[in-house]
């Protein structure tokens, strides 16, 4: 269940920069980011708001060009979306087609890259299945309440069974029963799926919560303030896992060194 802990390094962001330029000037957002992401792993990112996590998120997606450092990713450096990478935004309205089915919308990147339309199906059924719409295939996104349609979403992106899922922030638009739900969904997809997942969010509760490390962030222009590992128990439950005095523990260490947002120097 939990990852082995010396399980090779699938990820490794080496001293990421990254600004944006505008006719206003130059914007440092990411300084000097480094970490290691090992295969089968959950990291998480947190981080005051503005503090780089999309940005570290979107570079190691290769969305974004990094203005110095670099992202390793199977051993290549990333230098454009990899293929075995996929991605779930908070935005689940954007990211699904309304015109499409539930199923269809998780068929269609397994039919772009050139799967038959029965093992796409099938692939789809599946996956739709893992996050518990078995049966909910022919609906279309709008019939769904937000939290479903995140659902399809996460569907989409295990079907493809990518090595990496990298999550932005993908369950700060649901209300907070929903929100619960969908973080159990996390641990036993990357258990099904086996992927490795990079997971952003400002809640530091979610965070420990689902993950076997937790990346903190500096405000901006951001450096890595400390890497907390969780070794909380498997199966982690809301109930139980929140009881246990080690995770009171590890979210106050947390939450402390957010809202002093230090910086490194
Ligand atoms: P977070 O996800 O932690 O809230 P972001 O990575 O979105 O942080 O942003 C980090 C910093 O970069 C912020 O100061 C933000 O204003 C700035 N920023 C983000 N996107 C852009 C952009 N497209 N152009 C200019 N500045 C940006
Ligand atoms: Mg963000």
């Amino acid at each position: 269940m939990t990852p082995v802990p010396d399980s090779p390094v699938l990820v490794s962001v080496e001293h990421l920069r990254h600004e944006y330029r505008s006719t206003a000037g130059a914007n440092v957002a990411v300084e000097d980011v480094s970490f290691d992401v090992r295969a089968g792993s959950v990291v998480s990112i947190v981080g005051p708001s503005g503090a780089g996590k999309t940005t570290v998120l979107r570079s190691i997606g290769g969305l974004l060009r990094p203005s110095g450092g670099r992202v390793v990713f199977e051993g290549a450096e990333v230098s454009g979306p990899p293929p075995d990478a996929a991605f779930v935004f908070q935005d689940y309205s954007r990211s699904l087609l309304p015109w499409m089915s539930a199923v269809s919308n998780v068929m269609l990147p397994l039919r772009a890259k050139g799967m038959s339309r029965t093992d796409a199906r099938e692939r789809a059924e599946q996956a739709l299945h893992a996050v518990g719409l078995s049966g909910r295939g022919k609906v279309h996104p709008r019939q769904l309440s937000g939290g479903m349609q995140q659902r399809v979403a996460i569907a989409r992106a295990v079907a493809y069974q990518p090595a990496l899922l990298l999550m932005d922030e993908p369950f700060a638009s649901v209300d907070a029963q929903t929100r619960m739900d969908l973080e159990d969904l996390v641990l036993p997809l990357r258990d099904e799926f086996d992927v490795t997942i990079i997971f952003v969010t400002h809640d530091i509760d979610e965070a420990v919560y689902l993950s076997d490390q937790v990346v903190v962030l500096s405000a901006p222009p951001s450096r890595v303030s400390t890497i907390v590992p969780v070794d909380l128990p498997a199966p982690r439950t809301q109930t139980e896992t929140k009881a246990d005095p080690q995770f009171a523990h590890l979210r106050n260490e947390i939450l402390a060194m957010v809202r002093r947002a230090p910086t490194t120097d």
